[in-house]
């Protein structure tokens, strides 16, 4: 179960873990695209962070409403704003309640994804962030409808995630900037598909 201050905590061990890993994403995007993921995502959870630091917040979905703001407002390039409609979207499917179980996480994941794939019109397949969060979310359902713990649940998501990012090294970028490699872009991780990854194992982890 995890109450405000639990979501809250969660958000910035995401911010501390990209700050970690800024240096990492933006190799990856180096590979296959600008090279500024990392620092990307960095600029947009210290943003988040700040806000979260500043101001109070009464529910979980306020404090996910600030960090998709603040990733959308903040954040140039692609994964920003698609990160900032995943957390909005999951702010919105989660309004108003105080807690938030295994099924609450599911619903978010669910709605994140509707977010991203809305926005930025990719499918499985085609070497984006989508390749990690789709497969963590069809892991997370099944295990969720077995009767799975939370604990079990969120482990076959975060490995699912993590072979959706191994999956994204042997496949074509069709679309970002990576796409523009063509088949030059086969032999690499995605590193959206990464930092989906990292932050998925961030929250499995503390939820
Ligand atoms: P930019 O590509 O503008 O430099 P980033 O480097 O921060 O932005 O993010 C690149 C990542 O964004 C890619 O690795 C990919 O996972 C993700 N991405 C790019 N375009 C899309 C899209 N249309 N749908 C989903 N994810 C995308
Ligand atoms: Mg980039």
């Amino acid at each position: 179960m995890a109450n405000t201050e639990k979501v809250k905590e969660v958000i910035l061990a995401i911010a501390e873990v990209i700050a970690e890993k800024k240096l990492y994403l933006t190799q990856l995007d180096a590979a296959i695209g600008d090279g500024d993921h990392g620092l990307n995502m960095n600029k947009g959870f210290q943003a988040a962070k700040e806000k979260l630091e500043t101001a109070a917040f009464e529910t979980p979905a306020d404090i996910l409403k600030a960090v998709g703001m603040a990733l959308i407002s903040k954040v140039g390039g692609a994964a920003g704003p698609l990160y900032g409609t995943a957390f909005l979207n999951a702010s919105k499917i989660v309004a108003g309640k105080t807690e938030l179980d295994l099924n609450d996480f599911k619903d978010m994941l669910e709605a994140a994804l509707e977010g991203v794939k809305s926005r930025g019109k990719a499918v499985v397949g085609e070497k984006t962030m989508v390749d990690a969060i789709e497969p963590a979310l069809e892991a997370l359902k099944k295990a969720v409808a077995e009767g799975a713990s939370t604990r079990e649940a969120m482990d076959l998501a975060v490995k699912a995630a993590e072979e959706g990012v191994a999956y994204t090294k042997t496949i074509i970028a069709k679309k970002g900037r990576a796409s523009y490699l063509g088949e030059r872009s086969i032999g690499h991780e995605d590193p959206g598909a990464m930092s989906s990854y990292v932050i998925l194992k961030t929250i499995a982890e503390k939820f």
